[in-house]
């Protein structure tokens, strides 16, 4: 079921409890700013969430609220990932849904990484 973006930010959603190690999740990457783990629900071979350490619903609210230093940290921290995980020479896709037609599941802004094989289309025709 799809969130409403502009409601406050729920600290019992399930990423927050990622972050705080209330549940377990297989983590590639971590700094101050950004926590980078696979997704429970591969779509992909390569499928890793990247998330901000601070408390935001979704890239609207990051892009309004954070920092300048937090999404410095934060953009720094998915391109980390990514040459790290070997994806820059093969290419890779980056995916943040927002809100309902989004299609975003988890109140707390993530960056889909996917990479492993060609992605096709952008979008399902
Ligand atoms: P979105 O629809 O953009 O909000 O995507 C949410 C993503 O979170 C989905 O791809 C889920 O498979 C993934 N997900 C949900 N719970 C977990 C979890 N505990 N650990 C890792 N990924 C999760």
């Amino acid at each position: 079921m799809p969130i409403d973006a502009t409601q406050p930010y729920d600290d019992q959603n399930i990423f927050a409890k990622i972050l705080r190690g209330e549940i377990p999740s297989r983590r590639v990457y971590e700094d101050e700013w950004a926590v980078a783990f696979h997704d429970i629900a591969p779509l992909a071979p390569v499928h890793i969430l990247v998330i901000p350490r601070g408390a935001y619903v979704s890239w609207d609210d990051f892009s309004a609220n954070a920092s300048a230093e937090e999404i410095a940290g934060f953009v720094r921290a998915v391109g980390i990932v990514a040459r790290d995980l070997g994806l820059v020479a093969p290419g890779y896709r980056l995916l943040a849904n927002v809100g309902g037609h989004g299609g975003q599941e988890v109140p707390h802004l993530h960056v889909h990484m996917f990479g492993g094989q060609p992605l096709g289309a952008m979008l399902a025709r």
